[in-house]
């Protein structure tokens, strides 16, 4: 169809055409597709807060999209535009995405119609804290049944008073503190997880760049190193991502999109300097010549890699056939349309889907949920053990050398980072390096062997679908 004549759908008919795309190639049991597809159920409350001497009425939504593993996980976002069909959207992609990337959760998610900018600290608490009661005394919250997470607007802050309010309805549960995840490590969080969604962004890049039947499908050669990017928001996940692919992987960041317009630089920018500089004025405007005041035609630039890190529907109808990235990697959830993914694939562009490249969160979430319900920190019980047998080993090598001469003694600092056993945060990485290694090996395998497979997210969505299924099949569904 011509993109002229085509209307663009709302966000969650746009995932559920993707997920029609992909269950068309599968064999599922009769009824079964719709079973998947349909969002279980949607929550509204509207709640009132007494704030600046008056009453102050909000609108807040928990979605539960599918229950086939419990408790069902996802984020709970505050912004002006959360909407019902926006959470049923999102909280469907969260069944997909737990599914592709392993964690036992089934799908949901939150949000509130909030600009969080217009209140100060305090006030956001109050309004949290009465969000979170209204969602746990209805088990939306609830270590067993529901656990939320960070996302757009929210980060640890809110989930540290989530948690604590939990625990405050809940004084005899002893895992209270799983009721939630993205806490900070003081309060029962885990090290790793403010990063995590950037650094599952980054590794899943790197998996990327190892199949190089990928990477030429792409037009592209190589490894990451030297490819130009171009990042639509610096927030937490672009932040992390640009970061990341700058400093150890030999990236180019020529570009940074913002709400008031963009950076351009083709001899790349400094992340951390750029990021200082919108912390402190809002914005990227003022902080170099390198300023375009239309952002959005910034994600038209010629670049290797295009990251949309921010909205959804941000590559729709209107721009899909002038975008020039030869690959795109969805930070955000949703941020290319059904119509735009169909311009894009026709073009040959590759796009890494949303469910698999920004499933780092989840997969650290899912690692700190197991930590609050065990009870201890991962390593504690091993690392000086570990460290106890590594150290025998220099100290036979140390030995031998001694007699074989200077030729056969170790490298200066060998010793140094051999006897080092892991602390919580390399062991969340390797547990995150895993799990992207292995999600995007499954959804690969579909893409390059099947010929009705054309892309990456059908494959995902195979996977991913394939995966509930068998999970309902197994209940007796
Ligand atoms: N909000 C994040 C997402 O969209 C994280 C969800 C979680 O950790 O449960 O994947």
């Amino acid at each position: 169809m011509d993109a002229g004549t085509m209307i663009e759908p709302s966000f969650r008919e746009s995932v559920d055409l993707m997920f029609n795309r992909a269950v068309a190639l599968m064999k599922l049991p009769p009824g079964l597709e719709d079973k998947i597809r349909v969002c279980n159920s949607t929550y509204t409350v509207r709640f009132g807060v007494k704030l600046r001497g008056e009453i102050k009425t909000f609108t807040g939504y928990r979605s539960v999209h599918s229950e086939h593993m419990e408790p069902v996980k996802g984020g709970i976002r505050y912004a002006t535009g959360v909407n019902q069909d926006e959470v049923e959207a999102l909280a469907a992609l969260m069944t997909y995405k737990c599914a592709l990337v392993e964690t036992p959760f089934g799908g949901s998610k939150g949000g509130l119609c909030i600009d969080p900018r217009e209140y100060d600290e305090d006030e956001l608490e109050r309004i949290t804290r009465r969000f979170a009661y209204e969602l746990a005394k209805r088990d939306l919250i609830d270590p067993a049944q529901n656990v939320p997470a960070p996302d757009m607007g929210t980060g640890e802050r809110e989930m540290a008073w989530i948690a604590d309010q939990y625990a405050r309805m809940n004084t005899s549960d002893i895992n209270a503190r799983a009721c939630v995840t993205g806490k900070p490590p003081h309060a029962g969080g885990i090290q790793g997880r403010v990063e995590a969604t950037g650094r599952g962004v980054q590794y899943a890049l790197q998996e990327f760049f190892r199949h190089p039947d990928a990477v030429a499908m792409a037009q592209l050669n190589g490894m990451l190193d030297g490819k130009t990017v171009i990042v639509q928001g610096l927030g937490n996940v672009g932040y992390h991502a640009a970061k990341f692919l700058s400093e150890e992987d030999g990236c180019k960041i020529i570009g940074v999109i913002e709400r008031d317009g963009a950076l351009v630089d083709e001899a790349g920018l400094d992340v951390e300097a750029v990021s200082q500089w919108i912390r402190n004025h809002g914005g990227v405007k003022g902080y170099s010549t390198h300023y375009v005041e239309d952002g959005a035609g910034v994600l038209e630039h010629d670049c290797d890699i295009l990251v949309p890190a921010a909205l959804e529907g941000v590559i729709n109808l209107s721009n899909a056939d002038r975008i020039k990235a030869n690959l795109i990697i969805e930070a955000a959830n949703g941020p290319v349309t059904a119509g735009a993914d169909e311009i894009l694939r026709d073009k040959g562009v590759v796009i890494i889907p949303d469910m698999y490249a920004n499933a780092g969160g989840v997969t650290v979430s899912y690692f700190e949920w197991v930590k609050n319900l065990s009870h201890i920190r991962f390593g504690r019980m091993q690392r000086r053990q570990e460290e106890a047998r590594h150290l025998l080993i220099v100290h036979e090598l140390e030995r031998l050398s001694e007699h074989l001469g200077d030729a056969w003694s170790m490298t200066s600092n060998f010793k140094e980072k051999y006897l080092r056993g892991a602390d919580e945060l390399e062991l969340v990485r390797s547990g995150l390096d895993d799990t992207m290694r292995g999600a995007y090996q499954a959804m690969h395998e579909v893409w390059r062997s099947r010929d009705d497979v054309t892309d990456l997210r059908t494959a995902a969505y195979i996977v991913a679908i394939d995966r509930v299924a068998e999970s309902y099949q197994a209940k007796g569904l």
